[in-house]
């Protein structure tokens, strides 16, 4: 195993930058969020650890790319921002989710409360869930692992279309696995970063996906069945399990990062370090390390102790305190199903850690 370690400086720099007015900006935060991410070069940090590589096939050994540090993020003259007239996250879920509705609909709500603790300040809304069929998607059979795929460039396109006036961004999720070409075996996601767009699939975030026993493979579409969806219907649906919750809130949580223009983090273990399978997707945080989290904060001016509060309310299942929404007292017949939340205990720890060093 090898670890990355930067200097004290170079992350002091990384956070701060040397120019002038980045510094007084950071000079002008709260004392306590400056206690905060001042942690990203405190040697022997309990809060932030250095990147660790475990093997070779690890992404930043196998995609070389170019750091980012504060500045260079605050620089970026492509990166978009959201405004007071685009500043939702819209979530359009593609295919069913859960093996029955009620599974679907929980699970979205839980995503879409996550995204919102996690963007503090945006507003996250969902599109009514579409069939596959409704995306006029290219599909086929993967190969190799037998399963059914969709192609990300059409449902891009689909999205691209249907995305509101007032969207920061339109992310699409599925449970059907993902290609970008004929000539790849499958892709975790794929956003368009210009367009605001996004499709990311979970369902090779199944305890089952890479098991023998996997249900989701399909003996050979047939030929003159290549445009008929309904091979779509009543197919596997991996089970929402804690980790598998806990999964889909890091990735859709890193990819919306990315279309707010942030890149790969070559930092701190961090939520925004790239990842090449799925070992490494999970030995990633859930959190933002202090670069990335000025990023963010600079993208959507949360304060960081209401945005921490809101992830702990998240994980305690409490309804939003915002204001102007009243928690409904009428289920309408359905059963709640309670979040399962176990995964997420040791996020919630750090955070109040966090919280102990910003509230000092
Ligand atoms: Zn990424
Ligand atoms: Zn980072």
């Amino acid at each position: 195993m090898q670890t990355i370690r930067h200097s004290e400086q170079t992350l002091k720099t990384a956070l701060i930058s040397k120019t002038p007015a980045l510094v007084s900006q950071y000079e002008s935060l709260d004392a306590g969020e400056r206690r905060l991410m001042n942690e990203a070069f405190q040697p022997n940090s309990a809060l932030f650890e250095p990147i660790t590589l475990h093997s070779e096939s690890d992404w930043i050994t196998s995609h070389p790319e170019a750091p980012q540090d504060f500045e260079q993020f605050f620089n970026d003259p492509k990166r978009k921002t959201p405004s007071p007239e685009k500043s939702s996250i819209y979530i359009q879920s593609i295919g069913s989710l859960g093996n029955t509705r009620i599974i679907s609909e929980e699970y979205i709500k839980w995503l879409k409360g996550y995204c919102e603790a996690f963007f503090y300040g945006l507003t996250v809304k969902l599109l009514e869930p579409i069939p596959v069929s409704a995306t006029r998607c290219s599909f086929r059979v993967n190969a190799h692992t037998q399963n059914l795929q969709i192609h990300t460039g059409d449902i891009l396109t689909f999205l691209k279309r249907k995305k509101p006036e007032n969207a920061f961004c339109v992310v699409g999720i599925t449970m059907i696995d993902l290609y970008p070409r004929d000539s790849w075996n499958f892709v975790f996601g794929q956003a368009s970063l210009t367009d605001g767009v996004g499709i990311f699939s979970f369902a090779r975030y199944g305890s089952d996906f890479y098991s023998s026993r996997y249900e989701g493979k399909v003996k050979k579409l047939e030929k003159s069945s290549s445009s008929e969806y309904s091979v779509f219907d009543n197919y596997y649906i991996p089970e929402i399990t804690s980790v598998f919750l806990l999964r889909s809130c890091k990735t859709l949580t890193h990819e919306i990062g990315h279309i707010f223009g942030m890149r790969h983090c070559q930092w701190l273990s961090c939520l925004m370090q790239g990842s090449n399978h799925l070992e490494e997707a999970d030995r990633r945080p859930p959190n933002l390390c202090p670069i990335c989290l000025r990023k963010l904060q600079c993208a959507i001016g949360f304060n960081i102790v209401e945005r921490y509060k809101a992830l702990l309310r998240w994980i305690d299942d409490e309804p939003s305190n915002k204001p102007g929404v009243t928690p409904k007292h009428s289920r309408e017949g359905n059963v709640n199903l309670p979040k399962r939340v176990e995964a997420f205990k040791e996020w919630k720890e750090w955070i109040m850690k966090c919280l102990a060093v910003l509230q000092k």
